[in-house]
């Protein structure tokens, strides 16, 4: 545990590598509590705010007003910093009040559900989109898509947006980015890249989708792994693909905020890290004490780990040698 003035050093402290390559360290944020520790911890941002937090509250659905309000205050309370807007990811594990959300669906995991839900429901979705774009200054809120499977479902997305910025009069860009959570997207994010303005890993999902194991389920929750090499390779094919049209790539799953895998991640090339709240100070602090080269070289070794037992283990060791 990190304690006082270390704490407050570190929240000042660049998020860098000792060979000079910037992290942007963000917070996954709901609550204005997570806001305010976002803050204080040094946070560059959030890299995930989950909407669906804001439908699961009462029955009816969030009028435009009430998004707007939640989406500007917490542009409010992160005083400037961008914020990383999830449009609704309702489905699976994720039941909603409103009654959006399909009933008596057999394998509800691989159903309606993420962006497939919104685009089933393409009022209640520029809705959203709408409020999101009231946010002043323009361009502060990026929007994040999520459960993304193939190219068409980012351009039905890009059209919902376009068209509304076309109704209210906004020509500014504004950042429209894909969660990488299934498969599908890990292996064509070259495609989804040339379209998407960053690629966003939701290794909570992907790892899920990639060991088809389900993340609620008590009896494989043993195997559910984000380390786990198939998971790695994933991620590092991720970066491959999505460095070809330059974009950037963010962990927002779990997984960053797991101390032993920030230095794959960033060996991996991931360049964008949005841990937990709680997590930002140790997150900083560990990125701080690599460098790229030895974090790249670390990468390759977890990439050829023949399982998640093994990649913790070499883990260990590479924290040993801190
Ligand atoms: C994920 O799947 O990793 C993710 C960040 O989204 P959620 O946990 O909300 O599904
Ligand atoms: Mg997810």
């Amino acid at each position: 545990v990190i304690e006082g003035r270390r704490l407050a050093l570190l929240a000042n402290a660049p998020t860098r590598t000792r060979d000079g390559l910037d992290i942007r360290l963000l917070a996954n944020a709901e609550s204005a509590a997570d806001v305010a520790l976002a803050r204080t911890r040094g946070a560059d941002g959030v890299g995930l705010y989950r909407t669906e937090f804001l439908f699961l509250r009462h029955k009816d659905l969030p009028s435009e007003d009430e998004q707007f309000i939640a989406y500007r205050d917490l542009v409010l309370g992160m005083g400037g910093l961008p914020v990383t807007i999830r449009t609704l990811d309702l489905g699976a594990d994720k039941a909603d009040a409103a009654g959006l959300v399909m009933q008596g669906e057999e394998n509800p995991a691989l159903g309606v559900r993420g962006v497939r839900l919104s685009l089933r429901y393409p009022a209640v979705f520029s809705t959203q989109i709408r409020a999101i774009l009231r946010v002043k200054p323009l361009g502060q809120c990026r929007i994040m898509v999520p459960m993304v499977a193939s190219l068409s479902e980012l351009r039905a997305v890009r059209a919902v947006l376009d068209e509304a910025k076309r109704e209210m009069g906004i020509a500014e860009r504004i950042e429209l980015g894909v969660m990488i959570e299934t498969p599908a997207a890990a292996m064509t994010a070259d495609l989804l890249a040339a379209e998407a303005d960053f690629l966003s890993i939701g290794t909570n999902d992907l790892t899920q989708y990639v060991l088809a194991m389900d993340r609620g389920n008590p009896a494989v929750a043993a195997g559910v792994d984000a380390l786990h090499p198939a998971v790695l390779r994933m991620i590092g094919e991720t970066c491959r693909l999505a460095a070809t049209h330059g974009r950037w790539v963010g962990v927002c799953g779990g997984l960053a905020s797991d101390p032993a895998a920030l230095p794959i991640l960033v060996g991996l090339g991931v360049t964008e890290i949005s841990a937990v709240p709680g997590f930002v100070a140790e997150a900083k602090q560990v990125v701080r004490r690599l460098t790229l080269v030895e974090a790249r070289a670390h990468a390759d070794l977890a990439l050829q780990c023949k399982s998640a037992a093994d990649v913790r283990a070499l883990a260990r060791a590479f924290e040993d040698t801190r």
